[in-house]
């Protein structure tokens, strides 16, 4: 939908992610998702009088990995506040939560939107927090079901600057800082499961204008492509009511991806709302430099500084880099087949790039499935792409191999050799099919020989034919021009 060019879009985007620690964030219990409602719990987390919390070293030490993965600064002393709020799902009847003093502040990441160069978006802070229980309405009449083994699950809220301007800026957003998240391990990142959810900010304002326009929140959006949609739906109906002479009213909304429309929940509460206050019941966090440096110098490469290695040690360009680097899964397949290709001693990383981006992802995203889910291994794809390196098979005959690959699995090398599909560069036998060619057409001999030598393609094509395609494509040119000249 194109949107109407005297408007400017502005996002600024509030990721939850849960963090994969071990225990809970204030007790011992397990942090694992899935288990039977109400059995991973203890009266820390039903909110019983006279617990207390203890904070979660684990969750600390995710949390600094996280602000240096961002370039934030980690806060050597930070607080914990209440934010009072009452919902059936929280026995307390408040979160304990990190507002004034947050561990990291002034962050940032760098995006890669489809088709455009890189950008940075600010990351204005990373606080902790504790995720609440979960009501159950579903399947239930006249009353609704509270789980608590959800509270307690350790929450990182991360919060852009409103930076983002567009609805694929946002996307690029959400996927570079999962991808990040996913490499440090410290989150999975599943939006579906609730593991890494969204809340998206819009606004809009006539370009050129300084001050940016109200925003209105966005909530349940379960995936990407739903962040992406919802955006661009808000941003259509901003506009209209701006163009109608009316005001957008700041307030939250929520998601109907069945519907493809939002619905408005509540008014936006301001902050004083909450009654924050500094948490009576956990003393400020106060952490050495010494701890942090130590965490810094542990940090696993991040998908930036891979795609920088991938574009200087192997030559890639910065789109197919960072491609190949937005995931683990699909960086280790990118390694793996590159690697069977170096061995095999056809050192083409461009090539092997090329194979993966283009032909295998092409196929899995038709196919739905993720890289993950790839019919065809990184090892196969490396021989695949070593037997045309070695010139052993064309690149045409090379996506009839993918295809058979793709469909039913197997090994590249075995799939040439049963099917009979290696290059011929025995010139003998090229020779005998360019006689026949050269023989069955007369009139294009005669056009050639007479200075119409574009017609050679056509003859070209003809020994391929011949061949099933399998004749190294040099070999017939050059004996053509031999034989006609
Ligand atoms: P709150 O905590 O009330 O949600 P914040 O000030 O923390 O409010 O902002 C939340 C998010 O909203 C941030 O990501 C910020 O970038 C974004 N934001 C703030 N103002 C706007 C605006 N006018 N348009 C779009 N996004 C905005
Ligand atoms: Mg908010
Ligand atoms: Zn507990």
């Amino acid at each position: 939908m194109p949107i109407d060019p005297h408007y400017e879009t502005v996002i600024g985007l509030e990721v939850h992610s849960q963090l994969r620690t071990k225990s809970k964030i204030f007790c011992g219990c397990p942090n694992i998702f899935g288990a039977e409602a109400n059995t991973q719990i203890c009266p820390v987390c039903a909110g019983f009088p006279g617990v207390l919390p203890v904070m979660n070293r684990e969750m600390v030490n995710m949390a600094i990995k996280t602000g240096l993965a961002i370039n934030g600064t980690i806060n050597n002393f930070s607080v914990f506040s209440r934010k009072n709020y009452f919902y059936p799902d929280s026995p307390t009847g408040y979160q304990i939560s990190q507002y004034d003093l947050p561990i990291v502040e002034h962050g940032e990441l760098f995006i890669n939107p489809e088709g455009q160069s890189k950008k940075r978006v600010g990351v204005t802070r990373i606080h902790m927090e504790v995720d609440a229980g979960k009501s159950l309405h579903e399947g239930i009449v006249g009353a609704s079901w509270v789980d608590l083994n959800r509270v307690g699950t350790p929450l990182l809220e991360i919060v852009s600057e409103p930076d983002m301007r567009s609805s694929e800026e946002a996307g690029a957003y959400l996927k570079k800082l999962r991808a990040i998240l996913r490499f440090l391990e410290v989150c999975d990142g599943n939006m579906e499961e609730g593991s890494f959810r969204c809340d998206a900010n819009v606004s809009v304002r006539h370009y050129g204008a300084e001050e940016f326009g109200t925003r209105t929140e966005l909530k349940n959006l379960n995936s990407i492509r739903n962040v992406m949609r919802a955006i661009d739906y808000e941003v259509e109906r901003q506009i209209d009511i701006i163009e109608n002479g009316d005001t957008v009213v700041q307030e939250t909304r929520l998601w109907d991806a069945n519907n493809n429309s939002s619905r408005s929940m509540r008014s936006k509460e301001d902050a004083h709302d909450y009654r924050y206050f500094p948490e009576p019941d956990l003393p400020p966090l106060t952490i050495e430099q010494s701890h942090i440096d130590d965490i810094r110098a542990r940090l696993p490469e991040l998908p930036d500084d891979m795609a920088k290695r991938f574009q200087d040690e192997m030559g890639l360009s910065e789109y197919d880099a960072g491609v190949l680097t937005a995931s683990k899964e699909m960086a280790s397949y990118f390694e793996i087949a590159n690697q069977v290709v170096t061995v095999a001693g056809k050192k083409n990383a461009k090539a092997t790039a090329n194979w993966v981006t283009v032909e295998l992802l092409g196929r899995l995203n038709k196919n739905g499935l993720e890289i993950e889910e790839s019919p065809v291994s990184a090892t196969n794809m490396g021989k695949l792409v070593a037997l045309i390196q070695s010139g052993d098979i064309s690149g045409k005959i090379a996506k009839q191999v993918f295809g058979f690959m793709f469909d039913d699995g197997g090994d590249p090398e075995q799939i040439v050799k049963e099917k009979g599909l290696k290059q011929v560069t025995d010139s003998s036998a090229i020779n005998s099919e360019v006689d026949q060619v050269l023989a069955a057409h007369p009139e294009q001999v005669e056009q050639y020989r007479g200075g119409k030598t574009q017609i050679l393609g056509f003859l070209v094509g003809k020994v391929m034919q011949a061949t099933r395609g399998k004749a190294n494509p040099a070999m017939v040119n050059s004996l053509l021009k031999d034989k006609l000249g």
